[in-house]
Formats: C-alpha cells, structure tokens, sequence
C-alpha cells in the first residue's frame, strides 16, 4: 500500500496534560527528563524525535494549525495537490509563483534553539534520530552529525517527475528570476519595503501576504498566468524514450512538451511517500525504544501513524505540542496523571524555551557522580 501525505482538518481538543506537575515550564523539565531516562524493555535505549511545523516556528515560518489545532492562522490557505501540479499547466504557473516569492523568506530563515537543543540531546546519547515532517532543512542543518529523516521531502532541492533528477533550489530561483523580470521587479520591491521579511509580521499582514509552511506566498489579487518556469536541463537534452520536451526562446517550458516538469522535492499533498523514506523511517521508530513528537498535531497519517506503531509495540509516548494532537487519548489512555515521566508525557511549552532547558537539566544529571544518582540505601544498623 503507498502511503499518501494527505491533511487532516478535523478541530483537536485541547490536551490533558500527563502527568499534571507538567503544566510549568519546571515540571515540564522534570517530566521530559524522566521520560528521556525512563526504563525500556527493548529498542536501543534511546528516542526517536518526530518533528512537525511547530518547530519552526520561532524561526518564523508560520504554522499549519493555531494552538487550538485549527486553520486559525490562514484560513484561506489550501495547498496544492500532485495530481493537480502534475495535471495543469496553470496550477504550476501559481505554484511556482508563490514559490518564487517565498523563497527568499525561507532561504533567510535558519534554524532556532529548538533545532540546535535536539542536536545537543542527539550529543547527550539520549536521541537516536529525528523524524521531520518539516521540509526547511532546519534539521539537517542544526545537527548533521544527528541522522534526520525527512518525511515529506524538502524544499531545497527541485526533482524532475520525469527522470527524477534533482537541481539546487537556488539556482533554480535564479532561473525563475531571468524568465520572469517583471516579477523579479516586484519580488525586489517586496523585499525593500520590507513586506516579506520575518523581522516583520505585522507590516506582512498588513499588505495581505502570508508565507506558509511549505514555502509560498499569498499575494491576493496577483494574476498568476504569466508567470514562466524552466524545463528539466536533462530532459531537454535527452527526452526520455517517447515524450518530447520543448521550450520558447527564452527557456520557459512549453505546455506541447509530454515531460521535463519540475516540481519541488517535497512530498505534496495526494502524493506518495517513496517506499525507501517509508522504510528508513519505519527503522528508526523500530530501533529505538521512545517516540517523543515535537511540535506537531499528527495531523497527516504518514507521522500519525509512526507513533501508533511505536505505541503498539510497547515505546512510551511523549507530546511536546502546544495544541491538541490528532488521536492523543490513545496514546495516553493506560497513563495516570500523577507520577513522574518515565511511561509517557504529554506538555505543552514552546519549544524554543522548553528543549534547551531541558538539555541543561540532562547534563547537570550527567555531571552528578554515579552514587548520588543511585538508589538510597539505609545502613544495616537503621
Ligand atoms: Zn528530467
């Protein structure tokens, strides 16, 4: 069975956090460490992250869902589907201007504490791999020496639905802005008036524009039709047997050509997860012996899904969410609120103060001599 990203848009209840000293910032700490150290009857000790857009938020690229778990952010917001980028000339034109205009703003962005935290948990041995749904690269990027797994693709790189070559997303910006002057123009102007920045949300919403996750703008009003993308270098040169691709003086891609199209590398909505990430990330849920999601509501079942087969085999379960989070009550159902972390913890703190604090509280653990951290043991006399 391929497994499709597809979005989950039911509301979410509001979470019931477990234990119930996690509702501070300090129990939070405590009930995380707990968690990270807790006892394990299999797996490699350690815990597998599943990371969503919630992590990259304080690195200011907006999230999915509010902390009420619903489109509360950009209702109007519908991302685009495979079929639909894959079908229609047209749909591509908007894609790809969008796109064009997002860039800019995710190419600037980098990674926040979080990202950097995870990489320092990797370095503590308490993580083992990181699963992201996120396709900015921030993980990667703050901790490549901790092995990330990206779920839903990335937005760094282009991939050719032809021949599956993939091309450096920048270059391809460079590309966009030659076929497009016009819209370089504006793009410019966006830029110098500061609308696209993230220093500056308040002036962004003013003018109407929001960036999304996946890395497009909305600009209302903007006629998308003239917009120009180029075709598959490789392609080009050497159509694959029985299609032909053809391009106009300047190089846009001609809807005559059978094939050559460029999509981003990420797994679009409706589109399939390919079978190796599928099974790469399967082993990292299976090798370890926790599952703790960062920053996610689970929304989509290809990293729903990871978390139920870890609590099927028996992983405690940690949430670090600020909202609700698709089906959590299962996952939690046999845990008590009171007692420590060790089984399972649901939270709900920002990320960016929570995870670096509790990396602090891990090594003042760790530089604690072996026999204060042991059981105390009363004298024979007592
Ligand atoms: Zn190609």
């Amino acid at each position: 069975m391929p497994l499709m990203r597809i979005p989950y848009t039911s509301p979410l209840p509001s979470p019931t956090i477990i234990p119930s000293s996690a509702s501070t910032l300090s129990g939070a700490i405590t009930a995380l460490a707990d968690f990270l150290s807790g006892p394990t009857s299999r797996g490699n000790g350690k815990t597998v992250i599943l990371s969503g857009a919630g992590i990259s938020v304080a690195s200011g690229l907006a999230d999915y869902r509010g902390s009420n778990g619903t489109y509360t952010l950009n209702k109007t917001y519908r991302p685009i589907y495979f079929h639909e980028f894959c079908a229609s000339h047209e749909a591509r034109k908007r894609y790809w201007a969008r796109s064009y205009l997002g860039w800019t703003n995710l190419h600037k962005s980098r990674p926040n504490k979080a990202h950097y935290a995870v990489g320092q948990l990797g370095e503590l041995g308490a993580v083992s791999s990181v699963v992201t749904q996120n396709v900015d690269s921030f993980h990667p990027v703050a901790h490549p020496g901790l092995k990330t797994l990206e779920l839903h693709g990335y937005l760094r790189s282009t991939v050719c639905i032809s021949c599956r070559t993939e091309y450096n997303r920048e270059n391809f910006q460079k590309d966009l802005s030659d076929l497009n002057p016009a819209w370089a123009a504006f793009l410019a102007e966006m830029l110098e008036s500061g609308a696209l920045t993230t220093e500056n949300p308040d002036e962004r919403r003013r003018r109407g524009l929001k960036t999304n996750p996946d890395g497009d703008v909305d600009v209302p009003g903007v006629e998308y039709g003239t917009f120009r993308y180029p075709a598959c270098p490789a392609c080009l040169h050497n159509p694959p047997e029985g299609t032909k691709v053809e391009q106009a003086a300047d190089g846009a891609w001609l809807p005559s050509s059978t094939a050559g199209i460029l999509k981003p590398a990420v797994i679009m909505f409706g589109e399939s997860i390919p079978n190796p990430v599928k099974v790469a990330v399967e082993e990292a849920v299976d090798e370890a012996s926790r599952i703790l999601v960062l920053g996610s509501s689970l929304a989509t079942y290809s990293a729903w899904r990871l978390v139920k087969r870890a609590k099927e085999q028996g992983m405690p379960v940690g949430v670090l969410n600020l909202g609700g989070v698709r089906g959590e009550e299962q996952f939690f159902a046999d845990l008590s609120q009171d007692g420590a972390g060790g089984r399972g913890v649901r939270c709900a703190q920002p990320l960016e103060e929570a995870l670096p604090a509790l990396v602090e509280r891990l090594k003042q653990g760790k530089a604690m001599p072996e026999v204060a951290r042991s059981v105390f043991q009363p004298a024979p006399w007592a």
